[in-house]
């Protein structure tokens, strides 16, 4: 199938990647959004990871913190500028790095995690549903986490997203009278840079064993899933084959959810 998002205007933030062997979350939408015939703004805290995704297609890279109010009003402008219309928002962006359980997690970690993966996606969502409900349409897909639902003692960024999900239906509540929808996707266990690098670096393991240790606790295939299939998910909850879908929070998790232990 080709030409899902054909004529559809679409803005992702974290859409560089953290360095890696891998694709990320971001990098991967913003390829497949644009192979689907979306134009695609790239926006990310470091320009030059954006501007590596924007090499690979033929999209537009932009700098923005999205803790930053200044930035998220910046953001939504350029695409309202460039297009005259916002037709997805894809808010990927998510933090973690200091974590840890409730009884040590420090202040300044909780309120860096919360600012980001939580007001950031707020900020952001809020700014587009100006444009989207003027246009009457829209769609808003948030990358939340398995972690919003079961963790592994990271609190901060379990609860952050968490309110991911909250902040998805109750978005989808308040703005489903003007034709705007917004859903939500938790990634499992996935083979991005930042998740097995990002560990690997974080606890002095290798990248493979990492991997292996990751891989063997995913239900379907003892594998984990990959930025392609955060972003084929991202692709059908962003198109008009789900425009009907709103309020949902869906997990891509080979099965991870199904079970304990
Ligand atoms: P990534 O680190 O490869 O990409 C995220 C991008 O966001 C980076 O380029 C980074 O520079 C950018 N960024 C960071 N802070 C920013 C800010 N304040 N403003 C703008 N840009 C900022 O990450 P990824 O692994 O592709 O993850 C993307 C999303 O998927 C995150 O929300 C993450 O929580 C979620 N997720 C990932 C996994 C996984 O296993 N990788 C699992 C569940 C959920």
């Amino acid at each position: 199938m080709a030409d899902r998002l054909k004529g559809k205007t679409a803005i992702i933030t974290g859409a560089g990647q953290t360095p890696g062997e891998t694709i990320g979350n971001g990098r991967a939408m913003a390829m497949l959004f644009a192979r689907e015939g979306a134009e695609v703004l790239c926006a990310d805290r470091l320009l030059d990871r954006a501007e590596e995704t924007v090499a690979m297609i033929a999209a537009f890279a932009h700098q923005a913190d999205v803790s930053r109010d200044a930035d998220c009003v910046g953001l939504i402008e350029a695409g309202k500028t460039r297009w005259g219309r916002i037709d997805i928002l894809v808010n990927n962006v998510g933090i973690g790095g200091g974590d840890g359980p409730a009884h040590r997690v420090e202040e300044a970690v909780w309120d860096r995690i919360m600012m980001v993966n939580l007001k950031g996606a707020w900020m952001t969502t809020k700014h587009a549903l100006a444009v989207m409900r003027a246009q009457d349409s829209g769609s808003i897909v948030n990358i939340s986490s398995l972690a919003a639902i079961a963790g592994g003692n990271q609190v901060a960024y379990e609860v952050s997203k968490a309110a991911v999900n909250r902040l998805t239906t109750s978005t989808a509540s308040a703005n489903a009278r003007h034709g705007v929808r917004c859903n939500a996707i938790m990634p499992g266990y996935m083979d991005t840079p930042m998740a097995v690098s990002g560990i690997a670096q974080a606890t002095g393991q290798s990248t493979q064993d990492v991997r292996e240790t990751r891989d063997a606790r995913v239900p379907l295939r003892g594998k984990m899933g990959t930025g392609w299939d955060t972003a084929y998910a991202a692709l059908f909850l962003a198109s008009d084959e789900a425009a009907f879908i709103t309020g949902v929070v869906m997990a891509v998790d080979g099965g991870m959810s199904t079970r304990m232990g």
